[in-house]
């Protein structure tokens, strides 16, 4: 590739994916400066060895380190909003601008089958259950014989995929809405094309990012974008229909529905507890393909409503890639869920704790709330532009009280006063208490009797107050475990 050579290209920001970029360039021959408000512990000093300089300072306005270097391309992370300076910048002055996902798609074909060709990608977004979705799809993969692996916005950059020498035959890479957006941008004669797409579903989030809903969907839509044989679509949310009939496919690509309810033909769907797909059948003369019964899921702790479709979600883009019916039961039975997405962590006195510290938004909150109607639950954060009283209003109003934490207490508590002002509320100030878990588990034990559940589903981000959802999660876990008199969150 002799044009990446001497190719100068500033990358922005350097987290596992900046860093990801700024090496995969290096490799390649690229003159690479990376721009980044402070230095990461962790990469900085891995720079040098690869021979990448490194520029830290204010980023608020464009440095002339960066005008200086006039790079030729510049390669965003994903933390950098269309309205950052240094992408307007970019953008103003005609340099071509891409995310991390466009560079590896670039060079794809550095990752290989036995056979040489390049691997078949499968994209996976949606407002909720990207990571669940990502995982139960490459794990029915693996289960089919492929060699397939999780990568993107799941925590492995895509671009680590192409360093992997073992090779790869499907990579299933989760997007964020941020990735979409860089792909959306894409000019080149060959952009993105996978295999099959999913959008899960869509809601409010990141509004801030993006600046309005309408430009988050229009982000989220860039998963279809020349797909070539399965565009798969929820059907019980509109809105990823409507994106799969304004895409630009590839000729031949189909639409494919998923939902609880009974299946068209096109689609995979549930009939009396069996999960059936009608969609990828070998033989015409049947009329559905039998997955897996709910019965079946119950007893590996897989059959809440949200999580069985992210399964037939994930099986419409397994069976895409012809994986039998089989391989997919074998998948669900070795498949565990990650923590913090709705997670029993102590029964005690006949009262469940459950840590959904992964519901960052409150479509992802209103998932778990229906699942557990009348809990105790704590929520609040920071709300990212988002309004919580739709949530309040339709699953709130059921609890039997709300404990209140984080900076923006003041929108939860209005929310709460104006559509179910009968819900006991509590607030927790984080800049005022010591240990937050420790003051919220012990407000929830006070409430909490026999056969309640103490519900952490926060419907925001967790970083006013913790360092990440997960370790919310386990500060929570941590609380309750103290309070039971156990050592450990395991015990
Ligand atoms: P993501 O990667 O999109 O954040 P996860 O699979 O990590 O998704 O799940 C995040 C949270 O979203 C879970 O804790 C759960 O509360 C909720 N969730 C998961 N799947 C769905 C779904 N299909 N619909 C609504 N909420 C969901």
């Amino acid at each position: 590739h002799a044009d990446w050579t001497g190719l100068k290209v500033v990358v922005l920001g350097l987290s596992v994916t900046g860093f990801s970029v700024a090496d995969t360039l290096a490799e390649l021959g690229a003159e690479v400066l990376v721009v980044t408000e402070r230095a990461d512990e962790q990469y900085a000093p891995l720079l040098p060895v690869i021979g990448v300089t490194l520029w830290t300072g204010p980023v608020d306005e464009v440095p002339a380190a960066v005008t200086d270097f006039a790079p030729d391309v510049v390669v965003a992370s994903p933390g950098f909003s269309p309205r950052h300076p240094l992408v307007a910048w970019t953008r103003e002055n005609g340099i071509a601008l891409w995310g991390d996902v466009e560079l590896a798609w670039r060079v794809r074909d550095k990752v290989v089958r036995a056979d040489g060709s390049p691997a078949d990608w499968v994209l996976v977004t949606g407002t909720n259950g990207k990571t669940t979705t990502t995982r139960l799809a490459a794990t029915m993969l693996v289960e089919g014989g492929l060699r397939a692996a999780p990568v993107g916005n799941i925590g492995t950059p895509v671009l680590d995929a192409v360093r992997d020498p073992g090779g790869f035959d499907v990579l299933v890479v989760e997007l964020s809405s941020h990735q979409l957006w860089y792909l959306g941008l894409q000019t080149g004669p060959e952009p993105l094309s996978p295999h099959a797409a999913v959008c899960l579903n869509l809601a409010d989030d990141h509004l801030e990012w993006h600046g309005s809903f309408e430009d988050y969907r229009a982000a989220k839509a860039h998963v279809y974008d020349n797909t070539r044989v399965a565009c798969v679509y929820n059907k019980a949310d509109a809105a990823t229909l409507a994106m799969v009939e304004d895409a630009e496919v590839v000729e031949g690509a189909r639409a494919i529905g998923f939902d609880l309810g009974v299946p068209g033909p096109s689609d995979l769907g549930v009939v009396d507890g069996i999960l059936v797909d009608r969609a990828f059948l070998e033989d015409r003369r049947t009329s559905a393909l039998e997955l897996t019964t709910v019965d079946d899921l119950a007893e590996v702790g897989l059959s809440a409503p949200h999580i069985a479709a992210n399964i037939l979600a994930a099986a419409a883009l397994a069976r895409s890639l012809d994986v039998s019916p089989q391989a997919i039961r074998d998948a669900l039975r070795a498949f565990r869920l990650d923590p913090h997405r709705i997670e029993v962590v102590a029964v005690a006195d006949g009262v469940s704790w459950v840590d959904d510290s992964k519901a960052t938004n409150p479509h992802a909150a209103g998932s778990s709330l229906a699942a557990y109607p009348g809990a105790v639950w704590i929520v609040g954060g920071l709300l990212k532009g988002v309004d919580i009283s739709s949530l309040v209003a339709e699953r709130g109003a059921a609890s039997k009280a709300a404990i209140v934490i984080g900076t923006e207490r003041a929108a939860v508590v209005a929310a709460f006063e104006r559509h179910a002002p009968q819900v006991p509320l509590f607030e927790v100030d984080h800049t005022e208490t010591e240990d937050v878990m420790a003051r919220v588990v012990e407000l929830a034990a006070a409430v909490a009797r026999d056969g309640d559940v103490v519900l952490l589903a926060p419907a925001a981000a967790s970083f006013d107050q913790f360092a990440s959802y997960a370790d919310r999660g386990r500060l929570f876990a941590a609380a309750v475990n103290a309070r039971l008199g156990r050592g450990s969150v395991d015990a």
